[in-house]
């Protein structure tokens, strides 16, 4: 699995300090951040980057495919760095937790002709809800 900023390196994007830092903030596993937690995070190693360039920066990557915006987990759109492999989220009710999953069979595929009402059906979103182990435990959830 490559990282977001090996692969921006791999194609020659122009890496400013601002840009590589919002790339950093979302290089790794199971990221799936707001706008604004990049916001945070980017300004919590480099304190000049403004608002303007990290949203800009997230639109860039957005368009680039380098990104995904995933608008089924949770309220606010979340960014993805797992671009390029296929997968569902699954979520915690709880605290927010989001894992990267790989369900079996295609979900596509699962879809009668009768349920597409015509339409050419091109992608699917599925998320799974549920508690993560620890707050399954806390009580506050039970
Ligand atoms: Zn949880
Ligand atoms: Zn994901």
């Amino acid at each position: 699995m490559s990282n977001l900023l090996e692969r921006l390196r791999r194609r020659g994007w122009r890496m400013t300090a601002q840009r590589r830092v919002v790339a950093e903030v979302l290089s790794g596993e199971h990221i799936h951040l707001t706008a604004d937690e990049v916001l945070a995070r980017a300004t919590a190693r480099l304190p000049e980057i403004s608002r303007a360039t990290v949203y800009n920066t997230l639109g860039e990557l957005v368009s680039l495919g380098e990104v995904l915006e995933v608008s089924s987990v949770g309220r606010a759109k979340r960014y993805d760095p797992n671009a390029h492999e296929s997968h569902q989220h699954l979520v915690c009710s709880g605290c927010g937790a989001v894992r990267d999953v790989r369900p079996e069979g295609d979900p596509l595929t699962g879809l009668a002709d009768t349920d597409r009402f015509g339409f050419t059906v091109t992608a699917v979103e599925v998320t799974y809800r549920g508690l993560c182990p620890e707050c399954a435990e806390d009580p506050e959830h039970a």
